[in-house]
């Protein structure tokens, strides 16, 4: 038997994040890691990149395999394995892929 075999892996759909302008909290998809980003409150610009320390990354998003509930999540659980809260489903988090394959690269 293999410990955790049972857990879905699941990838964060977005990021919740504080504007650094208004401090606001943000939705983000994850489609805009390593993106230049408008705050839809203050309009104030910046550049999301989710594992920069001065990003104050206050967690992320994404939806339960097995009751297909949004969860939420604090940011120390990117990587961690849960149970979600609604339907006591295994989970383990892994990352979203956020930046582009370094490795393909034709000439
Ligand atoms: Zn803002
Ligand atoms: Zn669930």
């Amino acid at each position: 038997m293999q410990p955790g075999g049972d857990a879905q892996l699941v990838e964060p759909d977005g990021f919740l994040l504080e504007c650094p302008h208004c401090r606001q909290e943000l939705r983000v998809a994850k489609k805009y890691a390593g993106a230049n980003v408008e705050c839809k409150l203050c309009r104030g610009h910046f550049h999301l990149d989710p594992d920069h320390p001065s990003t104050r990354l206050r967690g992320f998003f994404a939806e339960c395999p097995h009751c297909l509930e949004e969860l939420r999540a604090h940011s120390r659980f990117r990587l961690a394995r849960v149970a979600c809260k609604l339907c006591g489903g295994r989970i383990q988090f892994v990352a979203a892929p956020s930046r582009r394959s370094p490795t393909m690269s034709p000439n």
